[in-house]
């Protein structure tokens, strides 16, 4: 291949140039065949290739490509909105569009900013976030996040929201086990709101279920109820980010609903357009949008790219095909299907330390030792090498973990496209024993060497 420009995540690396991709399989170039249970990032959730798309895409291309939000509005757009309000629990009704998650996340900070200020109360400013999170990239949405790794070059230019530790039962903190803890994660909210002043605080953010800085760390029962009451009890808005388990990953269109919370705003992306187009969101409830609509009439945001007909347009296309195909329902059971047989895995393989999540968003968590759950030195880099293991055997993994301050584990996300077959599921299992036993192979290997 000619010298290449384009800068990638590893430049030393070399990369497969992707050909085609068709339902949950992806193909490079050389005709190599890579089942892609990550759905790239936690993305690909209808799978690659599908017509019904690519043709909503296509004819709404030849009607217009792009229109400027401040001059137009568009029937992709006002579509997509009305079915977003229509699947939303509760009356979280108003839609503002982005382009990527990271968007998503800085808009609904933005929103709830915004909301006390239409209110005249100009303090309430700080987005109170948890540890091992990730809430975007932009140097907003990374003051939000949790994620000591991607945050450590940039610390002089963040705030310090994260402030309490995450519901992460297979490592809890206070060496308990819910219900009978009480909590006592959800309840250090109410603390930190008391020691930095609820008169300072818009809103607090979290992940239902912890993607990329944990795993698919799901929470216990009542730990988002609890979150919940204090955030009320506290005049502080509730965020969920739902940019990589909103749109039926864990088998319900909110994750929060597996929960029985409603948020008050709500970030989306990656599955809003399943990879086929860059459209997120942030939704907001008609309380949020109430002193909005009585004040200054708008969020106080917006990029060129907002509400693009054509991102809409696919958006629309994907939620339809959920809708159609009678998808989300089915995640459930082939979650727990998928989750039982990793499971299954630990008896085989002594460094699978906790399997988890919820739907078809799922964890492995490595360990050295399964019996004391230590993790394995960081400086191994564990999870980097099952993710180049799994690639080399034809299987997409993500990898996961929040980096360099060895609080977690290394860890990887399964989580196939919410289309995948039984038939594709066996096959995925068959390649994650393929990838374990290589692994284990080479760890034992290393050990003796
Ligand atoms: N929030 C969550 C929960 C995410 O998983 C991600 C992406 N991994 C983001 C926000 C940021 O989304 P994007 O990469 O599209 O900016």
């Amino acid at each position: 291949m000619e010298k290449s420009f384009l800068i990638k995540p590893m430049l030393d690396e070399i990369y497969p140039v992707i050909d085609y991709g068709k339902g949950v399989y992806l193909y490079d170039m050389e005709g190599k065949k890579y089942l892609d249970a990550a759905s790239g990032a936690v993305t690909a959730n209808i799978g690659h290739g599908v017509l019904e798309i690519i043709e909503a895409m296509e004819e709404q291309a030849k009607k217009v490509s792009f229109v400027y939000r401040s001059q137009f509005t568009s029937e992709a757009a006002e579509k997509l909105a009305k079915k977003i309000a229509d699947w939303m629990p509760g009356d979280l009704n108003w839609s503002f569009f982005v382009n990527s998650g990271s968007e998503a996340t800085e808009t609904a900070m933005k929103m709830a900013i915004q909301y006390w200020q239409e209110q005249g109360i100009l303090t309430k400013t700080k987005v109170l976030s948890r540890w091992v999170s990730y809430h975007g990239i932009t140097l907003g949405a990374l003051s939000m996040s949790g994620h000591t790794g991607r945050r450590a070059r940039f610390v002089p230019l963040l705030e310090d929201f994260p402030v309490i530790n995450p519901p992460y039962c297979y490592r809890c903190p206070y060496n308990l086990e819910a219900p009978a803890c009480g909590y006592a994660c959800a309840n250090e909210l109410e603390m930190a709101i008391k020691r930095i002043g609820a008169d300072q605080i818009a809103a607090f953010i979290a992940e239902p279920v912890i993607g990329a800085a944990g795993g698919a760390i799901a929470p216990p029962k009542d730990y988002f109820k609890t979150i919940k009451k204090i955030c009320e009890d506290n005049n502080i808005l509730f965020i969920a980010d739902e940019v990589m388990t909103g749109f039926g990953r864990t088998g319900t269109v909110l994750a929060c609903e597996q929960w029985d919370v409603i948020p008050d705003i709500v970030a989306f992306g990656k599955g809003m357009g399943a990879g086929y187009a860059p459209i997120a969101a942030a939704v907001a409830s008609e309380k949020v949008m109430a002193p909005i609509l009585a004040g200054t009439k708008s969020v106080m945001s917006g990029h060129t790219l907002s509400a693009n007909p054509q991102s809409c347009a696919v958006s629309l296309a994907v939620l339809e095909y959920l809708e159609k195909n009678v998808i989300i329902k089915e995640v459930e059971s082939k979650g727990i299907f998928l989750k039982n047989q990793l499971e299954k895995l630990k008896e085989q393989f002594s460094f699978i330390g906790d399997v988890r999540g919820k739907g078809l968003l799922l964890g492995i968590e490595f360990v050295e030792d399964q019996e004391t759950k230590t993790p394995f030195p960081r400086k191994a880099f564990i999870t980097q090498k099952v993710v180049r293991i799994a690639m080399e055997k034809g299987l997409l993994v993500y990898p996961a973990g929040a980096g360099i301050d060895g609080v977690n584990g290394d860890a990887i996300i399964i989580s196939p496209p919410l289309t995948i077959t039984e038939k594709e599921i066996e096959n995925l299992l068959l390649l994650v024993k393929e990838t374990l036993a290589a692994f284990s192979n080479q760890i034992n290997a290393e050990t003796v060497g």
